[in-house]
């Protein structure tokens, strides 16, 4: 897509006025603040209603403006020099002398990273005196956006400005991986676990319940659309949205397909896309086929569990 230098700079100047934007990334769109910036940041959890002790992903360019903030180690360097810029996090210890607001860490001693790859995103970044922090650009516990539109649905006048990117490419949130304590998988996302387990030769599992670090974006209800989905489904009850993944031979203007040749990356493509279809379509109910739990699937479906749990 054509970069629009002007919206850049105009990003540029509400974030060094510690404002907080929308700003596009190849996952989901990021509600964005300095990083550097106690009032900045505060913003965030005020405009989400995000709980305080929620600690927030920050973004930046590459490592060079990195290394003042976080320590480096092997494991992180090789997923880096494979997946980044890319849709992956890492949890790295911070540095002691780093500026990044308490805000973002929750007075904890490390720091989640990620380094976007939305050509738009890079060229701000790249601009910038500071990394962004910036979660999901929802009001918590509620749906990710995954264009400016869908911003703009969430927070309105609330926002100063919504950096238009186009549509998410990948459509869900980056894979967390912590290398505090080792190196574990804390939340399924954008990359899948057999790229990261070849590139490390290792057989790491994402297990929700067996983490030394608390990862926040897991609590119990998350993504939801605001009314109930009904999982595993064969076929709709009465006045029930429907989400499908395998083209069935009868169809129905209920029906919502994620995918239309049973594929599991444009499935998870589409999950948000589709959930606030829905909503806005004042459905009361979802259903969902069963999705196979293998490769994104297994992301799809912890997404739609915690979206169920209204
Ligand atoms: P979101 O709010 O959708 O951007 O998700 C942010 C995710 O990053 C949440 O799951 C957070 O728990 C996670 N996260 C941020 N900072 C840390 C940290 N220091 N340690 C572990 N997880 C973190
Ligand atoms: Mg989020």
């Amino acid at each position: 897509m054509k970069i629009n230098l002007s919206n850049i700079k105009k990003s540029k100047f509400y974030l060094d006025k510690n404002e907080c934007i929308g700003i596009p990334t190849e996952t989901v769109y990021g509600l964005a603040a300095n990083a550097y910036s106690q009032k900045a940041t505060s913003k965030i959890f005020r405009l989400k209603k995000r709980p305080k002790k929620n600690p927030l992903i920050v973004h930046y360019y590459d490592l060079k403006m990195l290394k003042n903030d976080c320590e480096f180690n092997n494991d992180f360097l090789k997923l880096y020099k494979k997946f980044s810029p890319g849709p992956i996090t890492f949890v790295l210890k911070l540095k002691k002398n780093s500026k990044i607001s308490k805000n973002v860490t929750n007075k904890k001693k490390t720091l989640a990273v990620r380094f976007p790859k939305h050509p738009v995103s890079r060229k701000l970044l790249k601009l910038l005196k500071y990394p962004l922090a910036a979660p999901s650009a929802n009001i918590s516990t509620k749906i990710s956006p995954v264009s400016s539109k869908d911003v703009k649905d969430e927070f309105g006048k609330k926002i100063k400005f919504v950096l238009d990117g186009g549509s998410s490419k990948i459509g869900l949130e980056s894979t967390i991986v912590g290398l505090i304590n080792g190196t574990q998988i804390l939340r399924l996302g954008g990359i899948e676990i057999k790229k990261i387990n070849k590139v490390l030769k290792t057989n790491l599992k994402y297990k929700p319940k067996n983490k030394t670090l608390n990862v926040p974006g897991q609590f119990k209800t998350h993504y939801s659309p605001g009314i109930p989905i009904r999982m595993n489904a064969n076929t709709p009850r009465p006045g029930e949205a429907f989400i499908l993944i395998k083209k069935r031979k009868s169809s129905d203007r209920n029906f919502y397909y994620l995918s239309k040749k049973n594929n599991l990356k444009e499935a998870a493509k589409n999950l948000y896309k589709t959930l606030r279809m829905i909503k806005n379509k004042k459905f009361k109910k979802i259903a969902i086929e069963k999705i196979p739990n293998i490769g994104f699937g297994e992301a799809i479906n912890d997404r739609i569990s915690r979206a169920s749990k209204v």
